[in-house]
């Protein structure tokens, strides 16, 4: 996807910390421009990676950080928010039940169908492809003979941070394009 001709409110920045890491994955991590072109300023953050998009003023034009680089290392170590992002992220972007890590088909399943009771939960949710989604249905693992290949569960703010690790920035900055889409809060 190209990031160019976006307007500058459609250029959040993915903020890394001083080690490089994803600060947080909730919030995402995303400033808007405003915040990342103040902190720029303040020198508090190097810029990793740019829009094309660019603004103006009398004095300067400068192109928008798509991601940037805490200076001083923050520590976090918040309970991760269940999103879809996060479940996804948990899950590597793969597919629990064939491993393939196609992202634009990848869709969340009850492990426990829904109508059996399957709540929307950590350790009832997991990343599945539309056809194995499809293909199990509303089948519990057993019924299906298709089980998660890990045990569903809460991961702490580490693990998340390890698993994004896994992955160069530009491969999570340009998911999170959708960023509206992947931070809703998943309801119970
Ligand atoms: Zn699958």
């Amino acid at each position: 996807m190209s990031l160019a001709f976006r307007t500058p409110d459609a250029c959040p920045a993915l903020v890394l910390n001083a080690d490089f890491r994803p600060l947080s994955y909730f919030p995402l991590s995303l400033w808007s421009w405003q915040d990342a072109l103040k902190a720029v300023f303040l020198d508090r953050v190097d810029v990793v990676a740019q829009y094309d998009t660019r603004v103006h003023s009398p004095k300067f034009e400068m192109r928008l950080p798509s991601v940037v680089s805490l200076r001083s290392y923050v520590n976090h170590a918040r309970a991760p928010a269940f999103t879809r992002f996060n479940v996804f992220l948990r899950d590597s972007f793969a597919c629990q039940y064939c491993g393939v890590t196609a992202r634009e088909s990848l869709t969340f399943d009850h492990v426990v169908p829904r109508s059996q009771g399957g709540r929307t939960t950590w350790e009832n949710i997991v990343a599945a492809c539309s056809a194995c989604n499809i293909k199990k249905g509303g089948r519990t693992p057993r019924e299906a003979k298709m089980f998660p290949a890990r045990e569903p569960e809460r991961p702490t703010m580490f693990e998340l941070n390890e698993r994004g690790r896994a992955f160069p920035p530009h491969y999570l900055h340009e998911s999170w394009q959708d960023f509206l889409y992947w931070d809703c809060e998943l309801e119970p």
